[in-house]
């Protein structure tokens, strides 16, 4: 066995973080196991999950029944090709998915992370504005404060200033940005809100393929929730002139804004869905993209008369167990009880919380909390004292963010919540 030490100084030496330096190495602290709303450390301190591993956790960890729904399918198999082979697990996984999403995504592609399946929806909008005959419609309409990963064709459609797009200006498809929506939910939609918008529309729609946005809340890009009229305005327009929609859904799906999906807030449906994220529960990685009838027939019709893409782990049946038990427990709960509780919580305890000082704004909606600060916050400051506070969070920029587990008690929130407002204060 590794000491704790040790850990670190393999991990400093040799291994990359996620957006991090190799020169100058973020601290570190490693983690023994985590069970329900708790990571334990090697140090036996036990931190109260404020972050779900990113959106993806929804259940808690090491949650019984998806340790058993993989223990099953591990005895039966852990993996086999998918190129002419197919299995119960993907089968009963892309009718859950079907039967989830709004009626007319009849179509699934499964892949292997949130990012490859944003690579997919892009070709797929290609290949299908190629079959048609008018293979000038390859560009992508994206919004500013928008992030969709990090794979090139991914990148190509995240915020230029945030991804940082002039490193890579040479080999990067270059796309068209739109205004990033007005924040606020309930905040009435101007005209002047969409004018930018529909003047990109009106200009470039000849050459558009499609365009991506993220439904409801902008996440990685800013934590930014907005109206759900911008969201039919954005509809109408793909309507108007002809360019499909794809709703990135890889943050937002799986109840977390409080609705099933963020397009639900609207009522309108894409003709590309992409999911991730909580899709396996946090267990593993796995991600879908979902199509209409007519996206599917226009790219079989094509010139290829195939999709071309396919991951060798596609359909990997260990993960789509693991999606398939996650998505039965979620619809046995009452999973929007859930979600209201969490965002009553955290309304409650972070109603005073623009009054400390550096605190710009607070914004919350569904099982997500944001503390936008007037200022970057120092990471290497802030990530040791919330953890000695007993709490995980992992601030970026000038958010400090959670988005807890949906089965967080009461008592941990109200704790996870006091100590993120502690840790504020302490800063000041
Ligand atoms: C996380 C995320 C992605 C990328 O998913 P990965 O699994 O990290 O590749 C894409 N889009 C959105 C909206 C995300 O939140």
């Amino acid at each position: 066995m590794l000491t704790q030490e040790e850990i670190i100084s393999i991990d400093q030496k040799h291994c990359w973080h996620p957006y991090s330096s190799l020169i100058n190495p973020p601290p570190l602290f490693p983690v023994k196991s985590a069970e329900g709303v708790r990571i334990r450390l090697m140090d036996d301190r036990e931190l109260i999950d404020g972050m779900a591993s990113w959106w993806c956790v929804i259940h808690g960890y090491n949650h019984p029944r998806i340790n058993q729904a993989i223990t099953r399918q591990i005895e039966q198999m852990s993996h086999v090709m998918f190129g002419g082979l197919t299995h119960e697990p993907a089968a009963k996984l892309v009718q859950h998915l079907v039967d989830l999403t709004p009626s007319a995504l009849t179509k699934v592609f499964l892949a292997d992370s949130g990012s490859v399946s944003v690579e997919v929806a892009i070709k797929m909008a290609i290949q299908y504005w190629n079959s048609q005959q008018r293979p000038e419609k390859y560009r992508l309409l994206s919004l500013r404060n928008g992030y969709h990963g990090d794979t090139f064709g991914a990148m190509s459609v995240c915020d230029p200033v945030n991804g940082m797009h002039h490193l890579f200006s040479a080999v990067l498809p270059q796309n068209l940005f739109a205004p990033a929506p007005p924040m606020g939910y309930e905040r009435p939609l101007a005209d002047e809100d969409v004018q930018e918008l529909r003047r990109l529309f009106e200009q470039h729609h000849h050459e558009l393929a499609a365009m991506i946005v993220e439904p409801i809340v902008q996440g990685a890009g800013g934590m930014r929730m907005y109206s759900p009229e911008y969201l039919k305005v954005v509809r109408q327009l793909c309507d108007e002139f002809e360019v499909l929609l794809i709703t990135d859904e890889i943050a937002t799906g799986f109840g977390r804004t409080g609705m099933m999906f963020g397009c639900d807030h609207a009522g309108i449906s894409p003709d590309i869905m992409t999911l991730g994220k909580s899709l396996t529960a946090g267990y593993m990685t796995l991600a879908a993209t979902l199509c209409t009838d007519k996206v599917a027939d226009g790219i079989c019709r094509g010139e290829a008369g195939v999709f071309m893409h396919g991951p060798t782990y596609m359909g990997n049946p260990l993960a789509c167990a693991v999606a398939n038990e996650s998505i039965e427990m979620l619809l046995e709960r009452d999973w929007q009880a859930d979600i209201q509780r969490i965002e009553a919580g955290l309304k409650a305890h972070w109603t005073d919380a623009k009054q400390i000082p550096g605190v710009k704004d607070v914004r919350i909606m569904g099982a997500i909390g944001v503390i936008e600060m007037e200022e970057p916050v120092d990471m290497t400051v802030i990530q040791p004292k919330l953890v000695e506070e007993g709490i995980w969070l992992r601030p970026f920029g000038r958010l400090i963010y959670t988005m807890p587990p949906y089965v967080m008690s009461d008592e941990d929130l109200a704790f996870l919540c006091r100590k993120t407002l502690d840790v504020i204060w302490s800063l000041g």
